[in-house]
């Protein structure tokens, strides 16, 4: 239990945040053209996650939650393993050791599936769903009272939970997202593809009301000799006062990532339009040739590393500056 502990709190499932964020990713790798979040609370008691993907066979589903256990993970040697080629594979069964893991899903046959992993037990039984997946995790951290009680506030999980939501809502404006709290709906967005639509759903109760928001669709084609990539997304004027919640949203290659240097440019490319303290709301996402990205970096992980980071992070600036200017805010 401890080989496991270590996994999975060093690797996939740190926080409800976290554990929200793994459900999303495999939501979208489905397919999914709508994705419903619930959350009761810090997110500790229950979250769910229902998407309308593809769905699961109920041997996948089964195979998919029990990918390694306690027993498979005995010696240290396996857990080097693991850790060198990565944690794909790896998020349900990660899940499952911290909490009570409940999927229902169903893959397009007459009835669906449910496979209930609870207390190290695995029962699967036949379930009415309509094409699609829902996992819903309760009992987080229920066996692990030191991560528990390393968690923040109700207020700053839910916070962390709603900011993950946001990034892949306005990322994958293509998709319908809904987060509900506590019963309550705290957002939606449509999924019409619309980047505009996608940050008015959003922001539509925390930031638009401040004033008229100017919203500027983009997309910026940057090529130069030893970097190529496209910018396309949407950059948002007036700013926000800069807060602990972090506006700006960066995709790289389709992934949503946590990348400073990127943000910063972003930031950069605003350039006196900027008060001081200030910061956009902005939704970029960046491709590039797939070997300009260093792969080494761990796939469960929010970061991308650039071979040449200096050179990406000039030409994004470059597209930002360049459609801000044009834009004529
Ligand atoms: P990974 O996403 O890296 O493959 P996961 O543990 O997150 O690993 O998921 C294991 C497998 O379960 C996935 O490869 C996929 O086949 C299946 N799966 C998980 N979530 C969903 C979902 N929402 N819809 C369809 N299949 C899913
Ligand atoms: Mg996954």
């Amino acid at each position: 239990p401890e080989t496991v502990e270590r996994i999975a709190a060093g690797e996939v499932v740190t926080r409800p945040a976290s554990v929200v964020k793994e459900l999303i990713e495999n939501s979208l790798d489905a397919g999914a053209e709508s994705i419903r979040v619930e959350v009761d609370g810090d997110g500790t008691a229950m979250l769910k996650v229902a998407d309308d993907g593809h769905g699961m066979s109920e041997a996948d589903a089964t195979l998919a939650v029990d990918h390694h256990t306690t027993s498979k993970l005995g010696e240290s040697s396996d857990l080097e393993r693991v850790s060198t080629l990565g944690f794909r594979g790896e998020a349900l069964p990660s899940i499952a050791a911290v909490a009570t893991l409940d999927v229902t899903t169903n893959d397009g046959g007459p009835r669906g599936t449910r496979v209930l992993v609870e207390g190290g037990e695995t029962t699967t039984s036949p379930a009415g769903r309509a094409t699609g997946t829902t996992v819903e995790v309760r009992d987080l951290f229920h066996n692990r009272p030191a991560r528990r009680k390393s968690l923040s506030s109700t207020q700053a999980e839910f916070g962390r939970v709603s900011d993950v939501v946001s990034r892949y809502a306005l990322l994958h404006p293509d998709v319908r997202f809904r987060l509900r709290h506590d019963g309550r709906e705290v957002f939606s967005t449509p999924g019409s593809g619309s980047y505009t639509d996608a940050v008015l759903g959003v922001y539509d109760r925390t930031v638009a009301g401040q004033s008229t928001t100017f919203a500027h669709e983009t997309a910026v084609s940057v090529d130069g000799d030893d970097h190529s990539l496209t910018v396309d997304g949407l950059l948002v004027y007036p700013s926000v006062t800069r807060s602990r919640r972090d506006h700006v949203h960066v995709a790289v290659n389709g992934r949503t990532v946590g990348n400073a240097g990127l943000k910063r440019a972003v930031v950069s490319g605003y350039g006196t339009l900027l008060p001081q303290g200030r910061e956009p709301i902005a939704v970029v996402s960046v491709s590039l040739s797939p070997q300009l990205v260093d792969a080494n970096v761990h796939p469960s992980k929010d970061e991308v590393a650039f071979l040449d980071g200096d050179a990406v992070e000039s030409a994004v600036e470059e597209a930002v500056h360049e459609a801000v200017t044009t834009a004529d805010l």
